[in-house]
């Protein structure tokens, strides 16, 4: 079973900030390797400053869906209908709107400068 961190996270990965029914998806960081179930568990957390993950790595499973806890890579929940593509779960739609806290549109290089 993957470990999902954060600040009072439910078997479905919904967390202290974010809990509708749709709030079921964790996001693996760059910056540590491991799933948080938002942006804000991960700042409250980790410890240190979130790294949005390059262009180049959307391949990666980075997208953890809380219903079936299987994983998606960044390209197939970028380009998805927030739903998941494993159980057709539905996810926040709203997700979007920080995407830029998570996905960069740069390459690597770029980030690490
Ligand atoms: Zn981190
Ligand atoms: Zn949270
Ligand atoms: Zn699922």
């Amino acid at each position: 079973m993957i470990e999902v961190k954060g600040i009072s996270v439910d078997p479905e990965t919904r967390c202290a900030h974010y809990h509708s029914p749709v709030d079921i998806i964790a996001i693996r960081f760059r910056c540590c390797n491991e799933y948080y179930a938002c942006y804000y568990c991960h700042e409250e957390c980790a410890g240190h400053a979130a790294q949005p993950w390059p262009a180049s790595a959307y391949g990666t499973a980075a997208i953890l869906c809380g219903k079936c806890r299987k994983e998606t890579s960044i390209t197939d929940y970028l380009q998805g209908k927030y739903t998941c593509p494993h159980c057709q779960a539905a996810f926040n739609p709203k997700c979007k709107n920080h995407n830029h806290l998570y996905f960069s549109e740069k390459s690597s290089q770029d980030l690490e400068q």
